[in-house]
């Protein structure tokens, strides 16, 4: 029996600097486990433990289980070779900032011919990225929510592992509203057409622009995204800050992409516009940071965004949480 994590290695998003005080310090991560076998076997149990820097167990919670729960009674469940098992999305989250330095997984079950016991067991490192780039928002003025952020209730999370930490920003209008009247054109949305900006100086290392714009509420048709699962990001900028550190826009307004592969671009300059490419429930900014250039391959970051402003502050640097109302600070254009 064997045991494999995807990523291999995971980052966690240690949230200890958030725009509003008091929030105190969160952190986070998310990984697959595969168990295959080259018998067959039958499994009985899966157990996680998550240490502590000092080798110490952390009592760290799951997204949806009960506190220092982190175990999964199988009962019987066979793993044939050929026929693996996967476990998705394992997710765990700390309150406070311990400094975290490994999972063990381990897996038992017995030989389902010989009936011998059978064990195996996996360490997953757990890493915390130095963020290099200084990222603006990549809007350029006004208020945009943050319907989706770096933290537990991302519905990211449920995604491929370099949108672990993404972020969805939908324009307010004056009304507070993202759209006027009941919002069924792209038109109608506040965000539509908004200029997008590169959030820190760099290389563009991918561009796709021949996506058309989805109507609100509808996802494209198998035909557009034939032969290239990344196609549901729609049109897409990315960009390389160096350090490995990838800026990922997506969902891009149709005709609106203004640079090409080997472009340099310096921060703040306008890319493209929010569009509503791809699959995409409406007009909205998808940006996530990644330690590659290549959407389900590489691994996403956490993301500390500089100079914005939230709750009547200007912000330094900080992670946005999930349904923040942040602005970009004037300056910084
Ligand atoms: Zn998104």
């Amino acid at each position: 029996m064997r045991l494999e994590a995807r990523p291999a290695q995971v980052y966690v998003g240690l949230y200890d600097r958030l725009p509003h005080p008091g929030l105190g310090a969160v952190q986070e991560f998310v990984f697959d486990i595969g168990i295959t076998a080259t018998r067959p076997v039958v499994l009985t149990d899966v157990v996680w433990r998550v240490y502590d820097q000092t080798d110490h167990v952390a009592l760290v919670r799951q997204r949806l289980g009960q506190a220092a729960m982190h175990e999964l009674t199988l009962g019987q469940y066979g793993v044939a070779p050929g026929m693996g098992l996967i476990i998705p999305r394992c997710y765990f989250l700390e309150q406070g900032a311990i400094p975290l330095s490994h999972v063990r997984v381990s897996a038992a079950g017995y030989d389902y011919e010989t009936q011998a016991a059978v064990t195996a067991t996996l360490e997953i490192p757990l890493v915390y990225h130095q963020q290099r780039a200084r990222l603006r928002l990549p809007m350029a003025s006004g208020a945009w929510w943050a319907i989706t952020g770096n933290d537990w209730s991302s519905m990211h999370k449920a995604d491929p592992v370099s949108w672990a930490f993404a972020y969805d920003f939908v324009k307010l209008g004056p009304d507070g509203q993202s759209y006027t009247g009941r919002g069924l054109r792209n038109e109608d949305h506040y965000s539509f057409g908004q200029a997008v900006l590169a959030p820190a100086g760099g290389k563009i290392v991918f561009v796709r622009d021949d996506m058309p714009d989805q109507p609100p509420g509808q996802p494209p048709d198998g035909a557009q995204l034939a032969g290239e699962a990344a196609r549901v990001a729609g049109n897409v900028v990315v960009i390389g800050h160096g350090y490995g550190e990838f800026s990922y826009l997506a969902h891009l307004q149709a005709g609106s992409v203004q640079v090409k592969v080997g472009d340099m671009v310096r921060k703040g300059q306008p890319v493209a516009a929010v569009g509503n490419s791809g699959h995409s429930p409406g007009p909205h900014l998808h940006y996530h940071f990644q330690d590659g250039p290549n959407l389900f391959v590489d691994r996403g970051l956490p993301v500390l965004f500089s100079d914005f402003l939230a709750v009547g502050d200007r912000v330094k640097q900080a992670t946005i949480p999930s349904r923040m109302i942040v602005s970009p600070a004037p300056a910084t254009r």
